[in-house]
C-alpha cells in the first residue's frame, strides 16, 4: 500500500481553496507556518510573478482554516537558515514551535526550512528542538527511507511534470512513500485548480493508496 504525504508552505489566502478540496476527497496534509507573519489582519502584496495578491492568513482565521489538518514549523519569521546566526536560528526555531504548540494545541513534530535553505548545523538546532522531520527543497524517489530525517526530500513539487511517474516509482519502492509538497498561491488559473482536484481525487481513488500523516512515518524511531 503506498503512503502518500503531502505539505503546503507559508499559510497564505490560497490555503482555504486548496483545503475546501482536500477535505472534499478526504486528504491528509501538512501546512508549514511562520508564526510571526500571521497579523490582526491579513498581510501581503500583489505579485508580478504569479499576478494576483498573496496574503498570509490573519491570525484569527487560522484555527478554523486548518481545522483537521497537521501543522508543521516553518520557523518564526521565514529568514534563509544559514545566513543568520546560529544563536538567532534557535530562537527561530524554538519559538515558533512553541508558539504553534500555543496555538493548535497539538505537537509539532515536522519542520521545513524557509527557502529549503540548511546545514548541518542549522539542522542539528531544528532536530534538537523536538521535530521529527525536516524537509528541504529537493527532489528524491524514493524519498523513504532516508539517512537523516532532518534532510527528508519530497519526491517533487506538485507542479512537476514527472509527477505519476514519480508515484508510480514510489509505489514499486521498498518503503512505498510518496511525498509532494507546494505553495497553493501557485494555483493560479480555474485550469490549474480542476487539474489539482483531479490529482487528489485520483490519488483518493486508488485502492492501492493511502493518505498518511507526515510524522506517523517518523513515529516508530522515536517509540
Ligand atoms: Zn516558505
Amino acid at each position: 500500500m503506498l503512503k502518500v504525504v503531502q505539505c503546503w508552505d507559508d499559510g497564505v489566502n490560497d490555503d482555504i481553496r486548496l483545503i475546501e478540496i482536500l477535505r472534499k476527497h478526504g486528504a491528509k496534509a501538512s501546512f508549514n507556518l511562520n508564526p510571526a507573519t500571521h497579523g490582526e489582519l491579513r498581510q501581503g502584496a500583489y505579485s508580478e510573478r504569479w499576478e494576483k495578491r498573496i496574503e498570509r492568513l490573519a491570525r484569527h482565521e487560522l484555527n478554523d482554516v486548518y481545522a483537521g489538518f497537521t501543522i508543521a514549523n516553518h520557523s518564526m519569521t521565514h529568514p534563509w537558515p544559514t545566513q543568520i546566526s546560529l544563536a538567532d536560528w534557535r530562537t527561530e526555531v524554538v519559538d515558533a514551535r512553541k508558539i504553534l504548540q500555543d496555538w493548535f494545541q497539538q505537537e509539532i513534530l515536522g519542520f521545513v526550512y524557509p527557502y529549503g535553505d540548511c546545514d548541518a548545523a542549522t539542522a542539528e538546532v531544528v532536530r534538537e528542538a523536538g521535530h521529527l522531520y525536516a524537509r528541504t527543497t529537493k527532489n528524491a524517489t524514493p524519498c523513504m527511507p532516508v539517512a537523516d530525517p532532518m534532510m527528508l526530500h519530497a519526491d517533487c513539487h506538485f507542479h512537476n511534470e514527472r509527477f505519476w511517474d514519480l508515484y508510480a516509482q514510489a509505489k514499486a519502492s521498498e518503503a512505498g512513500v510518496f511525498y509532494f509538497w507546494g505553495h497553493s498561491f501557485e494555483l493560479c488559473t480555474e485550469g490549474e485548480w480542476a487539474d489539482f482536484d483531479a490529482k487528489i481525487a485520483r490519488i483518493s481513488a486508488d485502492a492501492e493508496a493511502q493518505w498518511v500523516e507526515l510524522p506517523d512515518l517518523f513515529a516508530c524511531e522515536s517509540c
